[in-house]
């Protein structure tokens, strides 16, 4: 069963080699190719793919690069796009500890950060996405009017996150514990998160930049 799932696997990434960047250091510096406003959009653990298929077809005119490290999910989501991969989506099937390798300095308009894995664990807190050493590489290959938006169903990595950026210097832009109480029609709801929103449980939602200048 384990072999038959990584073949599957294997094959879907490998028919989607249009859309699967194998070497991502090498476009170091020119994502902007998959643009046409010039905006490179980064979503870090993409997961299935549902957020970044569903904004990459809403703005058509950005780039919109998936990362992910787990290869079934990879895998799931480049499926998904199959009959409707455009030209600006592209896939880093990776750990995103090494964007920093990947990634000019001034590079990146957003980074997205959509319900990440909130790693509860203390010995697990290097592994969250807003950990200090994830913030110093983000800072660096962010744009200078570069923003991080980070959504999440869970309060304590929510917490977290803002402290930690707050440590780190980042200026908040906006912030939410009820994103969805109003309607965001800019903003893409994926099965996951309308689950959460179905139960009633609150979408927190933050927006922030890091200025370069001071
Ligand atoms: N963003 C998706 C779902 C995210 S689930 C959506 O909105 O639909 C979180 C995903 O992040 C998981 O698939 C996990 O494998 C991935 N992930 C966690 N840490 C990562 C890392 N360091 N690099 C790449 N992917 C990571």
């Amino acid at each position: 069963m384990r072999m038959r799932k990584k073949a599957w696997t294997n094959d879907m990434i490998e028919a989607r080699k249009d859309c699967v960047v194998a070497e991502p250091e090498m476009y170091k510096s020119t994502w902007g190719q998959f643009s046409q406003n010039g905006e490179v959009h980064v979503e870090i653990g993409c997961g299935k793919g549902d957020y970044w298929l569903q904004m990459a077809h809403q703005y058509p005119e950005s780039a919109w690069i998936a990362i992910e490290k787990d290869r079934d999910c990879a895998a799931i989501a480049l499926k998904k796009s199959l009959d409707n991969t455009t030209s600006n989506m592209k896939m880093i099937i990776a750990d995103a500890k090494d964007i920093g390798e990947w990634f000019e300095r001034d590079e990146v308009d957003v980074l997205h950060l959509n319900f990440s894995d909130p790693w509860p664990k203390k010995r697990h807190t290097k592994r969250r996405l807003t950990h200090d050493e994830f913030l110093n590489v983000y800072k660096r290959i962010l744009k200078k009017s570069g923003k991080l938006i980070m959504k999440t169903d869970n309060a304590s990595l929510f917490e977290y996150s803002l402290v930690t950026f707050i440590q780190n210097d980042w200026q908040l832009l906006e912030v939410s514990v009820d994103y969805r109480r109003l309607e965001h029609p800019e903003d893409a709801i994926t099965e996951y998160e309308r689950h959460f929103m179905e139960m009633g449980q609150p979408i927190y939602r933050a927006v922030w930049t890091y200025n370069k200048e001071v």
